[in-house]
Protein backbone atom coordinates (compact mmCIF):
# COMPACT_ATOMS: atom_id res chain seq x y z
CA UNK A 1 0.00 0.00 0.00
CA UNK A 2 1.20 3.66 -0.06
CA UNK A 3 -0.38 6.99 0.58
CA UNK A 4 -3.43 7.88 -1.93
CA UNK A 5 -2.77 11.60 -2.76
CA UNK A 6 -4.76 13.98 -4.60
CA UNK A 7 -2.75 16.77 -7.17
CA UNK A 8 -2.77 19.87 -6.42
CA UNK A 9 -0.79 23.03 -7.23
CA UNK A 10 3.03 22.83 -6.63
CA UNK A 11 4.75 25.37 -4.57
CA UNK A 12 8.46 25.83 -4.26
CA UNK A 13 9.99 27.04 -0.50
CA UNK A 14 13.50 26.54 -1.06
CA UNK A 15 14.55 23.46 -1.56
CA UNK A 16 12.02 21.81 -1.21
CA UNK A 17 8.42 21.51 -2.72
CA UNK A 18 4.96 20.82 -1.65
CA UNK A 19 2.15 19.85 -3.44
CA UNK A 20 2.00 18.68 -7.21
CA UNK A 21 3.94 15.24 -7.02
CA UNK A 22 6.06 15.88 -4.23
CA UNK A 23 6.32 13.82 -1.28
CA UNK A 24 4.66 15.07 1.98
CA UNK A 25 7.03 17.93 3.75
CA UNK A 26 7.49 17.33 7.41
CA UNK A 27 7.72 20.93 9.46
CA UNK A 28 8.32 21.61 13.05
CA UNK A 29 9.15 24.65 14.79
CA UNK A 30 12.05 26.28 17.55
CA UNK A 31 10.63 26.69 20.80
CA UNK A 32 13.91 28.76 21.73
CA UNK A 33 13.82 32.65 21.78
CA UNK A 34 14.65 33.72 18.04
CA UNK A 35 16.95 36.18 19.57
CA UNK A 36 19.11 33.02 20.64
CA UNK A 37 20.94 32.70 17.71
CA UNK A 38 23.26 29.80 18.83
CA UNK A 39 20.16 27.58 20.73
CA UNK A 40 17.69 28.59 17.36
CA UNK A 41 19.96 27.66 15.19
CA UNK A 42 21.38 23.82 16.78
CA UNK A 43 17.08 23.68 16.81
CA UNK A 44 16.76 24.21 13.30
CA UNK A 45 19.98 22.33 12.44
CA UNK A 46 18.45 19.03 14.92
CA UNK A 47 15.42 19.31 12.95
CA UNK A 48 16.24 19.34 9.67
CA UNK A 49 18.52 16.26 10.38
CA UNK A 50 15.85 14.33 11.73
CA UNK A 51 14.02 14.95 8.22
CA UNK A 52 12.11 18.63 8.59
CA UNK A 53 11.44 20.12 5.07
CA UNK A 54 10.92 23.29 6.42
CA UNK A 55 11.55 24.87 10.36
CA UNK A 56 9.57 27.84 11.56
CA UNK A 57 10.94 30.42 13.75
CA UNK A 58 8.77 33.43 15.46
CA UNK A 59 8.89 36.53 14.67
CA UNK A 60 7.63 39.12 16.96
CA UNK A 61 10.09 41.95 16.95
CA UNK A 62 12.89 43.88 15.23
CA UNK A 63 15.69 41.98 17.11
CA UNK A 64 13.83 38.41 16.27
CA UNK A 65 13.81 39.69 12.55
CA UNK A 66 17.86 40.93 12.88
CA UNK A 67 18.52 37.70 14.54
CA UNK A 68 17.61 35.78 11.56
CA UNK A 69 20.28 37.00 9.56
CA UNK A 70 23.23 35.70 11.58
CA UNK A 71 20.79 32.47 11.70
CA UNK A 72 20.69 31.74 8.44
CA UNK A 73 24.52 32.46 8.35
CA UNK A 74 24.94 29.57 10.83
CA UNK A 75 22.56 27.12 8.73
CA UNK A 76 22.95 25.00 5.36
CA UNK A 77 20.57 26.17 2.45
CA UNK A 78 19.06 22.92 2.89
CA UNK A 79 17.53 24.42 6.23
CA UNK A 80 14.26 26.08 4.82
CA UNK A 81 13.47 28.73 7.43
CA UNK A 82 9.55 29.83 6.95
CA UNK A 83 8.88 32.64 9.70
CA UNK A 84 5.47 32.85 11.92
CA UNK A 85 4.07 36.14 12.20
CA UNK A 86 1.18 36.80 14.33
CA UNK A 87 0.28 40.83 14.86
CA UNK A 88 3.46 42.40 13.69
CA UNK A 89 3.17 41.40 10.32
CA UNK A 90 5.23 44.56 8.65
CA UNK A 91 8.24 42.41 10.17
CA UNK A 92 8.40 40.46 6.65
CA UNK A 93 10.43 42.62 5.28
CA UNK A 94 13.00 42.59 7.58
CA UNK A 95 13.40 38.95 7.68
CA UNK A 96 12.82 38.19 4.02
CA UNK A 97 16.42 38.24 3.16
CA UNK A 98 16.83 35.34 5.60
CA UNK A 99 14.28 33.07 4.86
CA UNK A 100 12.19 31.00 2.17
CA UNK A 101 8.55 31.05 3.52
CA UNK A 102 6.42 33.41 5.79
CA UNK A 103 2.85 32.31 7.64
CA UNK A 104 0.18 35.04 8.20
CA UNK A 105 -2.15 34.45 10.47
CA UNK A 106 -5.64 36.75 9.17
CA UNK A 107 -7.04 36.86 12.40
CA UNK A 108 -4.02 38.92 13.42
CA UNK A 109 -3.86 41.85 10.96
CA UNK A 110 -6.24 43.88 11.91
CA UNK A 111 -3.95 44.60 15.34
CA UNK A 112 -1.86 46.55 13.43
CA UNK A 113 -2.84 50.09 11.45
CA UNK A 114 -5.95 49.19 12.17
CA UNK A 115 -7.13 52.02 9.79
CA UNK A 116 -5.44 50.01 6.96
CA UNK A 117 -7.71 47.55 5.34
CA UNK A 118 -5.82 44.09 4.98
CA UNK A 119 -5.96 43.77 1.12
CA UNK A 120 -3.47 46.47 1.60
CA UNK A 121 -1.55 44.98 3.96
CA UNK A 122 -1.33 41.34 2.02
CA UNK A 123 -0.46 42.84 -0.96
CA UNK A 124 2.29 44.61 0.37
CA UNK A 125 3.00 41.18 1.83
CA UNK A 126 2.87 39.61 -1.54
CA UNK A 127 5.45 41.87 -3.03
CA UNK A 128 7.97 41.39 -0.53
CA UNK A 129 7.07 38.14 -1.12
CA UNK A 130 8.15 38.06 -4.59
CA UNK A 131 11.05 40.33 -4.12
CA UNK A 132 12.62 37.91 -2.29
CA UNK A 133 11.78 34.48 -3.71
CA UNK A 134 9.61 33.93 -0.79
CA UNK A 135 6.45 31.37 -0.13
CA UNK A 136 3.52 32.31 1.96
CA UNK A 137 1.13 30.43 4.34
CA UNK A 138 -2.52 31.73 5.06
CA UNK A 139 -2.90 30.39 8.98
CA UNK A 140 -6.39 30.38 10.36
CA UNK A 141 -6.38 29.19 13.75
CA UNK A 142 -10.08 28.41 14.93
CA UNK A 143 -8.79 30.23 19.00
CA UNK A 144 -8.11 33.82 16.63
CA UNK A 145 -10.75 34.23 13.99
CA UNK A 146 -10.58 37.41 11.94
CA UNK A 147 -13.64 39.52 14.13
CA UNK A 148 -14.98 41.26 10.61
CA UNK A 149 -15.29 37.58 9.39
CA UNK A 150 -16.67 36.25 12.57
CA UNK A 151 -19.28 39.01 12.86
CA UNK A 152 -21.08 37.71 9.20
CA UNK A 153 -21.85 34.43 11.01
CA UNK A 154 -23.98 33.36 13.81
CA UNK A 155 -22.47 33.37 17.34
CA UNK A 156 -19.98 30.26 17.48
CA UNK A 157 -20.04 29.32 14.29
CA UNK A 158 -16.23 29.35 14.21
CA UNK A 159 -16.03 26.97 12.22
CA UNK A 160 -17.57 28.65 8.91
CA UNK A 161 -16.15 31.81 9.98
CA UNK A 162 -12.54 29.81 9.30
CA UNK A 163 -13.11 28.14 5.91
CA UNK A 164 -14.71 31.67 5.18
CA UNK A 165 -11.53 33.77 5.92
CA UNK A 166 -9.62 31.04 4.57
CA UNK A 167 -11.02 30.96 1.44
CA UNK A 168 -11.34 34.80 1.57
CA UNK A 169 -7.50 35.45 1.57
CA UNK A 170 -6.78 32.65 -0.70
CA UNK A 171 -8.82 34.31 -3.26
CA UNK A 172 -7.51 37.68 -2.57
CA UNK A 173 -3.93 36.23 -3.64
CA UNK A 174 -4.97 34.51 -6.93
CA UNK A 175 -6.75 37.39 -7.95
CA UNK A 176 -3.69 39.63 -7.87
CA UNK A 177 -1.59 36.72 -9.35
CA UNK A 178 0.13 34.94 -6.86
CA UNK A 179 -0.09 31.49 -6.33
CA UNK A 180 3.09 30.38 -4.52
CA UNK A 181 1.16 29.95 -0.98
CA UNK A 182 -0.32 27.14 0.65
CA UNK A 183 -3.19 27.01 3.80
CA UNK A 184 -3.80 25.88 7.38
CA UNK A 185 -6.84 25.35 9.22
CA UNK A 186 -6.21 24.39 12.41
CA UNK A 187 -8.17 23.96 15.70
CA UNK A 188 -7.51 21.83 18.89
CA UNK A 189 -10.55 19.20 17.57
CA UNK A 190 -9.30 16.56 15.46
CA UNK A 191 -13.18 16.21 14.17
CA UNK A 192 -13.32 19.76 13.39
CA UNK A 193 -9.62 19.88 11.80
CA UNK A 194 -11.01 17.28 9.69
CA UNK A 195 -14.27 18.99 8.67
CA UNK A 196 -12.23 22.12 8.16
CA UNK A 197 -10.01 20.49 5.80
CA UNK A 198 -12.36 18.56 3.85
CA UNK A 199 -14.54 21.73 3.46
CA UNK A 200 -11.21 23.63 1.83
CA UNK A 201 -10.44 20.75 -0.24
CA UNK A 202 -13.44 20.32 -1.64
CA UNK A 203 -13.91 24.37 -2.07
CA UNK A 204 -10.46 25.14 -3.46
CA UNK A 205 -8.82 21.79 -5.02
CA UNK A 206 -5.74 23.21 -6.30
CA UNK A 207 -4.33 24.90 -3.19
CA UNK A 208 -1.74 22.78 -1.05
CA UNK A 209 -3.09 22.27 2.50
CA UNK A 210 -0.78 22.66 5.57
CA UNK A 211 -2.42 20.17 8.30
CA UNK A 212 -2.26 20.64 11.77
CA UNK A 213 -3.89 20.30 15.21
CA UNK A 214 -3.16 22.90 17.63
CA UNK A 215 -2.55 22.74 21.23
CA UNK A 216 -2.21 18.44 20.94
CA UNK A 217 -0.36 18.13 23.85
CA UNK A 218 2.11 15.92 25.42
CA UNK A 219 2.67 12.95 23.70
CA UNK A 220 1.33 9.99 23.23
CA UNK A 221 -1.80 11.51 22.82
CA UNK A 222 -1.27 14.56 21.45
CA UNK A 223 0.08 12.18 18.56
CA UNK A 224 -2.71 10.11 18.73
CA UNK A 225 -4.68 13.03 18.94
CA UNK A 226 -3.36 14.57 15.60
CA UNK A 227 -3.96 10.81 14.37
CA UNK A 228 -7.44 10.99 14.89
CA UNK A 229 -7.22 13.87 12.25
CA UNK A 230 -4.53 13.35 9.96
CA UNK A 231 -5.37 9.93 9.18
CA UNK A 232 -8.87 10.54 7.91
CA UNK A 233 -7.41 13.13 5.96
CA UNK A 234 -4.43 11.56 4.43
CA UNK A 235 -6.79 8.31 3.49
CA UNK A 236 -8.73 10.76 1.39
CA UNK A 237 -4.78 12.12 -0.03
CA UNK A 238 -5.67 15.87 1.52
CA UNK A 239 -2.84 17.41 3.02
CA UNK A 240 0.32 18.31 1.26
CA UNK A 241 2.62 19.65 4.43
CA UNK A 242 2.36 18.79 7.67
CA UNK A 243 3.37 19.32 11.37
CA UNK A 244 2.49 17.15 14.39
CA UNK A 245 2.57 19.73 17.40
CA UNK A 246 3.81 18.24 20.55
CA UNK A 247 4.34 19.55 24.06
CA UNK A 248 7.93 18.70 24.85
CA UNK A 249 11.05 20.20 26.07
CA UNK A 250 13.34 22.04 23.29
CA UNK A 251 15.84 19.37 23.50
CA UNK A 252 12.82 16.92 22.41
CA UNK A 253 11.50 18.98 19.29
CA UNK A 254 12.89 16.25 16.61
CA UNK A 255 9.76 13.99 18.29
CA UNK A 256 7.95 16.21 16.25
CA UNK A 257 9.34 14.98 13.17
CA UNK A 258 9.95 11.03 14.22
CA UNK A 259 5.82 10.72 15.05
CA UNK A 260 4.80 12.77 11.70
CA UNK A 261 7.06 9.99 9.70
CA UNK A 262 5.76 7.21 12.53
CA UNK A 263 2.61 8.13 11.61
CA UNK A 264 2.54 7.96 8.01
CA UNK A 265 4.60 5.28 7.30
CA UNK A 266 1.79 3.30 9.53
CA UNK A 267 -0.60 4.89 7.42
CA UNK A 268 0.52 3.97 3.97
CA UNK A 269 1.61 0.80 5.64
CA UNK A 270 -2.33 -0.21 5.88
CA UNK A 271 -2.22 0.36 9.43
CA UNK A 272 -5.59 2.04 10.75
CA UNK A 273 -6.98 3.31 14.07
CA UNK A 274 -8.91 0.85 15.89
CA UNK A 275 -12.38 1.83 17.20
CA UNK A 276 -10.68 1.73 21.07
CA UNK A 277 -8.47 3.95 19.83
CA UNK A 278 -10.61 6.08 18.29
CA UNK A 279 -12.43 6.12 21.61
CA UNK A 280 -9.53 7.02 23.87
CA UNK A 281 -10.82 10.83 24.49
CA UNK A 282 -14.40 10.59 24.12
CA UNK A 283 -16.11 11.45 27.67
CA UNK A 284 -12.56 11.39 29.52
CA UNK A 285 -10.41 14.08 30.35
CA UNK A 286 -8.62 15.95 28.16
CA UNK A 287 -5.85 18.41 28.16
CA UNK A 288 -5.14 20.55 25.66
CA UNK A 289 -1.56 22.00 25.64
CA UNK A 290 0.65 24.27 22.87
CA UNK A 291 4.06 23.17 21.78
CA UNK A 292 5.43 26.57 23.41
CA UNK A 293 7.56 28.54 20.96
CA UNK A 294 10.09 30.94 21.20
CA UNK A 295 6.88 33.52 22.74
CA UNK A 296 6.97 31.76 25.88
CA UNK A 297 7.84 33.57 28.63
CA UNK A 298 8.89 31.46 31.15
CA UNK A 299 10.63 28.44 30.53
CA UNK A 300 8.90 26.50 33.14
CA UNK A 301 5.80 26.00 30.95
CA UNK A 302 6.23 22.59 29.64
CA UNK A 303 7.18 21.56 33.10
CA UNK A 304 3.73 22.69 34.29
CA UNK A 305 2.27 21.28 31.33
CA UNK A 306 3.54 18.11 32.59
CA UNK A 307 2.62 18.43 36.51
CA UNK A 308 -0.56 19.26 35.43
CA UNK A 309 -1.39 16.05 33.78
CA UNK A 310 0.53 14.06 36.65
CA UNK A 311 -1.84 15.36 38.91
CA UNK A 312 -5.42 15.38 37.11
CA UNK A 313 -4.80 11.09 36.48
CA UNK A 314 -7.17 10.20 39.06
CA UNK A 315 -9.95 12.22 37.52
CA UNK A 316 -9.19 10.49 33.67
CA UNK A 317 -12.58 9.16 33.31
CA UNK A 318 -14.45 12.69 34.17
CA UNK A 319 -15.42 14.93 30.84
CA UNK A 320 -13.37 17.40 31.59
CA UNK A 321 -11.48 19.82 29.18
CA UNK A 322 -8.46 21.81 30.51
CA UNK A 323 -6.14 23.86 28.17
CA UNK A 324 -2.52 24.67 29.64
CA UNK A 325 -1.03 27.60 26.98
CA UNK A 326 2.53 29.08 27.21
CA UNK A 327 2.00 32.91 26.66
CA UNK A 328 -0.35 35.79 26.12
CA UNK A 329 -0.55 35.79 22.55
CA UNK A 330 -2.87 33.21 21.83
CA UNK A 331 -3.48 32.03 25.78
CA UNK A 332 -6.47 34.15 26.94
CA UNK A 333 -7.98 33.33 23.82
CA UNK A 334 -7.32 29.62 23.91
CA UNK A 335 -8.29 29.08 27.01
CA UNK A 336 -12.12 30.23 26.30
CA UNK A 337 -13.71 27.11 25.65
CA UNK A 338 -11.52 25.22 28.64
CA UNK A 339 -13.61 24.35 31.42
CA UNK A 340 -10.27 25.23 33.38
CA UNK A 341 -7.66 27.17 31.25
CA UNK A 342 -3.95 28.25 32.22
CA UNK A 343 -1.95 30.71 30.45
CA UNK A 344 1.90 31.44 31.55
CA UNK A 345 2.85 35.04 31.91
CA UNK A 346 6.77 35.46 32.97
CA UNK A 347 6.25 35.36 36.72
CA UNK A 348 2.52 34.25 37.01
CA UNK A 349 0.17 32.01 36.15
CA UNK A 350 -3.31 33.18 34.37
CA UNK A 351 -6.32 30.81 35.90
CA UNK A 352 -9.31 30.96 34.01
CA UNK A 353 -12.76 28.96 34.11
CA UNK A 354 -14.72 29.16 31.00
CA UNK A 355 -13.93 32.79 29.85
CA UNK A 356 -13.92 33.92 33.20
CA UNK A 357 -10.53 34.58 35.00
CA UNK A 358 -9.97 33.54 38.70
CA UNK A 359 -6.60 35.19 39.22
CA UNK A 360 -2.83 35.18 38.68
CA UNK A 361 -1.01 32.86 40.49
CA UNK A 362 2.99 32.38 41.34
CA UNK A 363 4.47 29.11 39.50
CA UNK A 364 4.78 27.76 43.27
CA UNK A 365 1.07 27.88 43.39
CA UNK A 366 -1.08 27.01 40.89
CA UNK A 367 -1.07 23.67 41.12
CA UNK A 368 -3.01 23.55 44.54
CA UNK A 369 -4.93 26.27 43.29
CA UNK A 370 -5.93 25.01 40.40
CA UNK A 371 -6.59 21.18 41.93
CA UNK A 372 -8.84 23.24 44.61
CA UNK A 373 -10.72 25.23 41.57
CA UNK A 374 -10.80 21.23 39.61
CA UNK A 375 -12.39 19.62 42.92
CA UNK A 376 -14.69 22.65 43.09
CA UNK A 377 -15.63 22.43 39.18
CA UNK A 378 -16.44 18.15 39.69
CA UNK A 379 -18.26 18.94 43.41
CA UNK A 380 -20.66 21.51 41.33
CA UNK A 381 -20.90 18.68 38.51
CA UNK A 382 -21.60 15.99 40.80
S1 LIG B 1 0.34 29.72 22.94
FE1 LIG B 1 2.04 31.13 22.78
S2 LIG B 1 3.81 29.91 23.42
FE2 LIG B 1 2.20 28.47 22.91
S3 LIG B 1 2.60 27.96 20.76
FE3 LIG B 1 1.06 29.58 20.80
S4 LIG B 1 2.22 31.48 20.58
FE4 LIG B 1 3.70 29.86 21.18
Amino acid sequence: MGLNRRRTRAMRVGTVTIGGEASLVFQSMCATKTTDIVATAATARCLSQAGAGIVRVAVDTPADAAALVEIRAELPDSVNLSIDLQENYPLIEKAAPSIQKARYNPGHLHHRDAQTPWQEKVRWMVDVAMRYDLALRIGVNCGSVDPAIAAKFPQGDDLSALLASAVEHAEFLESIGFDRYCVSLKDSEPATVVELNRRFALAMPHVPLHLGVTEAGMPPEGILKTRLAFEPLLREGIGETMRVSLTVPNEDKSQEIEAARQMVAEIAAGHFLTDTQKMAFSGRLDIVSCPSCARVENGRFVELAQKIREITRPYAEYPIRIAVMGCRVNGPGETDDADLGLWCGADRVNLKCGRQTLGTFSYEEIESRFLAELQNLLSTRA
